[in-house]
């Protein structure tokens, strides 16, 4: 499947890495919007938000228990943003899901 972060998950294309299980990676985007900004996602190819249903989302779960995990022991206890973009309106520029994490300055409120 031509999907850049199933590669990325495959090791073929490298990414700095924070956290890795059998579910899930979780790795620094390439472009940070912020201080802090990582990626986490499913280890399973879920196309976006809108792909979530019943039967695959025991792993969103997951993530946000890894994200919970990983704001402690990176210290952000200012707080963090948490944030999934679906389809072209709002910016989706990957078709497999990912939650970006962003931190480490303050941010605005509503986003554009
Ligand atoms: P989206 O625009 O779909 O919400 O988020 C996709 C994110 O993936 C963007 O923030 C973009 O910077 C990041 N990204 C795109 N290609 C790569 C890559 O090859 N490596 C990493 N680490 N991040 C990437
Ligand atoms: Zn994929």
């Amino acid at each position: 499947m031509d999907c850049l972060f199933c590669k990325i998950v495959a090791g073929e294309i490298p990414s700095k890495k924070v956290y890795e299980d059998d579910q899930v990676l979780a790795f620094y985007d390439i472009a940070p919007e912020a201080p802090v900004h990582f990626l986490v996602i499913p280890k399973e190819h879920i196309p976006s938000p809108a792909a979530i249903t019943e039967e695959n989302s025991k792993v969103v779960a997951h993530i946000f228990a890894v994200i919970a995990q990983l704001s402690k022991e990176l210290h952000l206890e200012q707080g963090y943003r948490v944030v999934t973009n679906c389809g072209q309106d709002a910016g989706q520029s990957v078709g497999h899901l990912h939650f970006h994490v962003l931190a480490g300055r303050s941010l605005a409120w509503p986003p554009g």
